[in-house]
């Protein structure tokens, strides 16, 4: 006998019931222990952790890549392989840094220098891991099985000495260098900052900024305009930049010329509109001219003040010329160096103007705007003042908004590597396909340097010690604790500032003995370091050098899209230039979870279910469910709703579940249990078999292909085989005890359950543990579908007859026709008419007709319709899609030897389908899949409208047996007060009434009021 079951569970009571049974059994580790490594690990399924950072909850984006991270290990462990998995953190960086500022309330590098390092980075330790223990809880209750104890931490000794070694290895291959380079940089953070910092989520956002016109006096004597937003950046203007194609006119108006892109001489018409055009120059014209300094800060800077040539400057807005700051903008500079103009750069750490700009030194940038122009207005130099509102790049952790200046910062040599990254990334198999090429592909083809070097505290350090007199210059670069041990005579037990920078010795190569070899201040940017996650998570190559050579790259990576530019990316960079191999072969990249208005979730607007509510009131199964099967794992971006979550538990978890209760319910009351067997005879446990055996292939592909959406909708499919089909069509047998229809709903539950087990881990656990009797679903083998008998021809009967099932009911609900109202007749044109026949009962009975006509004449009924898809055609053919569209609309079209021609052109494969389309009078429709047509005879007459009321009162006459109570077997004395319709239908038809109802006396009374039906149990089961 089965166990006893509710008929309703309480899912979130049902799953921590299975959570403490995990924990004392150790269901985890025995899930591993029992999967054999196999030779060099051959058998292993590789799966990296993502770490992520512990200063804050987890929120719905962590709980969907921690499900993604679960279900296919799951899944891998059943195909029987062995997959480890280890928990990370991100420890180091800004993230770390600023919250310890906030905490702390100190801010900037000098109050954090006077607190002291020691004890600032102390309070970034603990800061960091002050959340570890909710991680831990919130992902333990997600079901998700990942090894907590044996964890990874980016700030461990071991971690930062593989980091270190990534370092060296990439210097000692030429791949390091120190530039004075312009960069984004915060000056609130007081560090520059690398593209991929910049590039993610909600750094760029609107700002306000002036946009000033001025003009610069050219050696010639015109006025050539420039235009900018960035108005404190003029004090150091070393020169101005034209397109050597584009157009300028010269203008003149009261003796003055001016020059300004011909195009944008509209935008100008206030300010110029009184002035006459006097002739026209292209951009290269105007190339080499000097012209004088807007401000003379800088000059007597060699070759500077010159109009250059340059690309990049076009006409959509300002004035067509550009000015440039080779400190202050990336193109300016590099435009700027060629030209042999040195780099300048008047601002210090802060944002604010070194003493090179003696009139406003000490003030912050931004705030110098207004003074900048009135200065310019002053002198007559401001030709127009704007604001102008553009989306503008501010720091990911503080919010500020950034500036871009030329520093000091030390360079990965991105760009020597990026053809073999752009080759790479052709090994890896990406979920969705089109990140491969998209934007993953694209950002790689982009790819520039990688600034790595943070001016900040907490972090692994940038392992360069440098002479400090550069009379005696030498450089040390370190790969390993030994070797800084070996240099330096002491031990080494901590790699974080400020113990690192006390390592102090004389430089070797200074026979005076006086100067020092010192490290330089900067530490690695945080993602050099989860970059380095594959290698250094194990303490290669100092440990498990053997070891990693067989367990890189990993199989499997999932976080969400936005990590084509952060982690996928940084790892994909040293993988390539450490390794000359990718990281990893399969990756998964999913869209972003938004709250439920459909915008960033955000705690102040509430605008998303609170996590841990969602798990007390429906359970985490049924939250897995909901995101796995949604389309955010095919990359869009996806709104989280309660109303989602409650709607799974109702179209997924319960329907299994009741699937799970009718069986033990049914075989308890024939004192039976059922058995797993597959060699049953009725036409109905073919089939569901069938079907399963079909829902084991297509599962087991979706998750050979990591496509969890995939697999959602083909198990989902299949539990609407089972249980508004097969258990429905079934229930007769199970009433009457049927052995084979327990033991094939047994075998389709214990194999349903383990296919579903990744997917619905806790719900799928419980009802498999108790139809079996044995140990953990997620510890059996993956089912085979070679078990399971198949009928192709009985599945594709039975589909047609569902299809035909399911488009007749619709039509009936479509003309107002209930379905216990019997009809004549349905017709079933199909050309399946053979498969169909042997189930032509089930149709009739389903659809609730008198008679069916089975017919294979599908042309007496419709016509075949070409149909274009323009969405296929548009992208191939263009301008001629139009012309495509109109000639099949006005039927100009051929088929021939399987060729589609329309309007003179040929059409390819999937840019149209033929479609079946009913030419029937009246209810008639299209079955899917060109199976078909169907017609209802929708013709009521009296006599199918009495029956039709008889069977509404069965119905009713079932509702009051319920509600007295009754069981299901008891026999019953009916009393009935009905009106006279009612009773007329029930003269007519009082033996059906009486037979369905376990009726075996009845008496009836027209009813003067309300109709009352009345039911006593006469004999009790
Ligand atoms: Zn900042």
């Amino acid at each position: 006998m089965y166990p006893p079951v509710s008929s309703q569970p309480n899912l979130p009571a049902l799953e921590n019931e299975v959570l403490a049974r995990w924990a004392r059994e150790h269901s985890f580790q025995q899930s591993i222990d029992m999967r054999d490594a196999g030779t060099d690990g051959s058998n292993e399924f590789v799966f990296y952790d993502g770490p992520p950072f512990a200063n804050g909850l987890p929120h719905y984006g962590h709980l969907l890549t921690g499900y993604v991270k679960d279900a296919i290990p799951r899944y891998q462990t059943m195909r029987g392989r062995r997959v480890e998995r280890r928990f990370g953190w991100d420890c180091h960086g800004l993230p770390a840094e600023v919250q310890a500022e906030k905490e702390l309330g100190i801010s900037g590098h000098p109050e954090i220098s006077a607190f002291g390092v020691d004890k600032f980075n102390d309070a970034c330790r603990s800061s960091v891991l002050q959340f570890t223990e909710e991680w831990r809880d919130y992902v333990t209750r997600q079901a998700r099985w990942v090894d907590f104890d044996n964890d990874y931490k980016t700030l461990d000794l071991d971690y930062m000495e593989s980091v270190m070694w990534a370092f060296k290895t990439l210097w000692d291959k030429g791949l390091i260098y120190e530039g004075f380079r312009v960069l984004a940089y915060c000056w609130r953070c007081e560090t520059p900052l690398s593209n991929t910092e910049t590039r993610m989520d909600d750094v760029y956002r609107d700002r306000q900024d002036p946009a000033v016109t001025v003009w610069f006096e050219l050696e010639t004597g015109e006025r050539i305009l420039a235009w900018t937003t960035t108005p404190w950046t003029l004090p150091s203007n070393l020169a101005l930049a034209v397109g050597p194609d584009i157009d300028y006119a010269v203008l003149e108006a009261d003796g003055e010329r001016w020059i300004i892109a011909e195009s944008r001489l509209g935008a100008y018409e206030a300010q110029l509109g009184e002035a006459v055009q006097v002739g026209s120059l292209k951009g290269s014209d105007l190339v080499g001219r000097r012209y004088s300094p807007l401000f003379d800060y800088f000059a007597e800077m060699p070759n500077a003040f010159q109009v250059l040539s340059a690309d990049f400057v076009s006409t959509e807005d300002g004035t067509g010329i550009v000015h440039m700051a080779p400190g202050f903008g990336e193109e300016d500079q590099n435009a700027c160096n060629a030209a042999g103009i040195d780099t300048v750069c008047p601002m210090d750490e802060h944002g604010q103007y070194t003493a090179e700009i003696s009139d406003w030194v000490g003030q912050h940038v931004f705030d110098a705007n207004p003074l900048i122009i009135r200065s310019l207005k002053d002198s007559g130099r401001l030709v127009r003042h704007d604001s102008y509102m553009h989306s503008y790049p501010h720091c990911w952790r503080c919010a500020e908004p950034l500036v871009y200046r030329a520093i000091s910062s030390w360079f990965v040599k991105v760009a020597d590597v990026k053809d073999r990254m752009v080759e790479l990334n052709q090994q890896i198999n990406w979920v969705p396909s089109h990140v491969k090429d998209g934007s993953f592909g694209k950002w790689l083809e982009n790819a520039r340097d990688w600034s790595i070097s943070r001016n900040r505290f907490w972090g692994s350090p940038i392992p360069v010690w440098v002479s400090d007199n550069p009379d005696f210059p030498r450089i040390d670069v370190y790969g390993s604790v030994a070797e800084l041990e070996a240099d330096f005579g002491v031990r080494v037990a901590d790699l974080h500032r400020p113990v690192i920078d006390e390592l102090v010795r004389p430089n070797p190569d200074d026979p005076s003995g006086t100067s020092m070899m010192r490290r330089v201040p900067e530490v690695l940017d945080c993602w050099f370091e989860s970059g380095s996650m594959p290698f250094a998570q194990v303490h290669y190559p100092f440990e498990n050098a053997e070891w990693f050579e067989h367990h890189y790259p990993g199989d499997f990576i999932v976080e969400y899209l936005g990590q084509t530019r952060g982690w996928f990316y940084t790892m994909h960079v040293l993988a390539t230039a450490l390794f000359d191999r990718p990281a990893f072969s399969n990756c998964v990249s999913h869209g972003i979870v938004l709250g439920d208005d459909g915008a960033k979730m955000s705690k102040s607007l509430n605008n998303y279910p609170d996590p841990n509510q969602m798990f007390e009131v429906y359970g985490s199964d049924a939250m897995r469910w909901y995101l796995l099967s949604s389309p955010i794992l095919r990359g869009s971006d996806f709104s989280v709703t309660e109303t989602g979550m409650r709607d799974t538990v109702r179209q997924v978890v319960l329907p299994l579940w009741n699937a799970y209760y009718f069986l033990t319910l049914y075989a308890g009351a024939a004192g039976t249990t059922g058995s797993f067997r597959t060699d049953q005879e009725d036409v109905l446990d073919r089939y569901l078999l069938g079907e399963l055996a079909e829902l084991i292939d297509a599962v087991t592909e979706s998750m050979d292909a990591y496509d969890l959406y995939g697999a959602c909708e083909q198990v989902q499919g299949f539990l609407d085989t089972l249980t508004n089909w097969f258990i429905r069509r079934s229930r007769d047998r199970f009433w009457e005890g049927d052995q084979d229809a327990i033991d094939t709903l047994h075998t389709a539950l214990v194999l349903f359950t383990r296919v579903a087990a990744p997917l619905l881990p806790m719900v799928a656990e419980q009802v498999h543990s108790g139809l079996t009797g044995e140990g953990s679903v997620h510890h059996q083998d993956w089912p085979s579908s070679e078990d399971l008998p198949r009928d192709p021809e009985l599945a594709i009967g039975m589909r047609r007859v569902r299809d035909a099932c399911s488009t007749l009911l619709s039509l009936r609900k479509s003309e107002g026709l209930r379905v216990r109202l019997p009809l004549a007749s349905a017709t079933l044109a199909t050309p399946d008419v053979a498969l169909v026949q042997p189930h032509i009962d089930i149709l009739r009975d389903e659809v609730n007709v008198k008679s069916v006509d089975l017919t294979d004449r599908v042309a007496d009924h419709g016509t075949e319709e070409l149909v274009l898809l323009p969405k296929a055609l548009g992208p191939r053919l263009g301008g001629d899609t139009q012309k495509v569209i109109g000639a099949h609309k006005a039927g100009d079209w051929s088929f021939d030897d399987g060729v589609v021609t329309v309007g003179g052109i040929d059409l390819v494969e999937g840019e149209f389908e033929f479609r079946l389309v009913s030419d029937a009078e009246g209810a008639a429709a299209t079955l899917p899949g060109k199976g078909g047509i169907v017609v209802l005879d929708t013709v009521v007459t009296s006599e199918l409208e009495r029956e039709g009321v008889a069977r509404d009162l069965i119905r009713r006459i079932q509702t009051a047996r319920r509600e007295a109570e009754l069981d299901v077997s008891d026999r019953i004395s009916l009393s009935l007060e009905i009106s006279e319709v009612v009773a007329d239908a029930f003269t007519a038809h009082q033996t059906m009434v009486e037979s369905e109802t376990l009726a075996v006396e009845s008496s009836m009374k027209i009813a003067g009021g309300d109709e009352v039906i009345h039911v006593v149990a006469t004999e009790r089961r």
